[in-house]
């Protein structure tokens, strides 16, 4: 975005379930960033209110923060965006974390609270959105690359979830879920179960979570005695496991399973993971037509061109395959997409282009 499209300075904050981060925006550049964990205990839910107050507080000067025009903040959802309160965010402590109506006692300024996916879209089209930058924000309708207006963004971490920004606008759909791309079906054979306590949900497969239990629903399923059976491995195990046989295997995980003993198991299941990650990315692309589908997360960056070599293997070609990388953001998607998220605000926009005051509706 150009600076004319995003004027003031504001903080924009990112609460991960490990991570919590703020940072300090002119324009759209990052002034001043801190980084600290995310509370992993305490009384009530006000631990979290605090702990960014105390991160801001303790890394901006005063100056700084009374030149902040207001505060926008990433969370993990679901989320009741009107009252800016996390709803049983699944990575936390409690079951209803107030996050707006603290920050705006603190700091006496507008408080926007959203869900991190969909900033982390937001963050991908206006930082990084090749072509978005010449529209000039949400005054100017041109569009000159139809490309940037048509992006999925999905993280592969604990979770694994999705923001979809479609025709130029954020979809949030009916309850604002409509990014909850980690509950899409995607397999009925091995039937592992899900976070949500559903079986054959995305996320119960590939995520960070997902995978040890996917994997052991494979060897299961297949008879193989796992080694490490005790102590279930953890999805970067699993990855080192798959990286070291298709390296002996001259990088080839064809027909590299050796059944007789767990030569190959990893090869073999790395198979079954992308033909999951697979059907996943072809409902995206049938139900979106994304141009581009951006990849985010520890586990997606940690393993990107395993998991994108994986899907383009297996990818449904019905529909022209889009772009299928890694975001380029060093995991401040999220933050950028706060900080765009207040200088619409800020501008009398909602997060679809939507003039409030006015009730027009411009496309961006
Ligand atoms: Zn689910």
């Amino acid at each position: 975005m150009p600076k004319d499209s995003f004027p003031d300075s504001v903080i924009a904050v990112d609460l991960g379930g490990s991570n919590l981060r703020a940072a300090l925006f002119d324009g759209d550049e990052i002034v001043r960033y801190a980084k600290t964990l995310t509370p992993r205990e305490g009384g009530g839910p006000a631990i979290y209110a605090d702990a960014i107050i105390d991160l801001i507080r303790s890394n901006l000067s005063a100056e700084e923060i009374a030149s902040a025009k207001a505060i926008g903040v990433s969370v993990p959802g679901p989320l009741d965006m009107e009252k800016g309160e996390l709803i049983n965010s699944p990575n936390l402590l409690f079951p209803v974390i107030p996050i707006k109506a603290p920050l705006e006692d603190e700091f006496g300024k507008p408080v926007v609270v959203m869900n991190d996916t969909n900033c982390g879209v937001l963050g991908e089209v206006g930082k990084d959105g090749a072509g978005f930058h010449n529209n000039a924000g949400p005054d100017n309708v041109g569009h000159k690359n139809v490309g940037s207006n048509n992006v999925v963004y999905n993280s592969k971490s604990t979770g694994i979830g999705g923001g979809i920004f479609a025709d130029g606008h954020l979809l949030l759909g009916s309850t604002g879920n409509a990014g909850e791309v980690g509950h899409l079906f995607v397999d009925d054979i091995y039937s592992v179960r899900c976070s949500c306590g559903h079986t054959g949900h995305w996320e119960g497969y590939a995520s960070g979570r997902g995978i040890p239990h996917f994997f052991r629903a494979y060897c299961r399923k297949n008879h193989i005695p796992m080694k490490c059976s005790a102590i279930l491995p953890t999805a970067e195990d699993i990855f080192a496991g798959i990286r070291e046989e298709l390296s002996r295997n001259g990088g080839n995980s064809d027909g590299g399973c050796d059944r007789s003993c767990d030569l190959g198991v990893f090869a073999g299941f790395y198979e079954e993971l992308s033909k999951i990650n697979a059907r996943a990315v072809s409902s995206i692309i049938a139900a979106y037509s994304p141009a581009a589908i951006i990849l985010d997360g520890s586990v997606a960056v940690n393993n990107g061109e395993l998991i994108i070599a994986g899907i383009l293997k297996y990818i449904d070609r019905y529909l022209p395959t889009p772009e299928i990388r890694l975001s380029r953001l060093e995991g401040k998607a999220p933050l950028y997409g706060a900080a765009y998220c207040c200088a619409l605000s800020l501008r009398g926009y909602n997060v679809h282009g939507e003039n409030r005051s006015a009730g027009t509706h411009t496309q961006y």
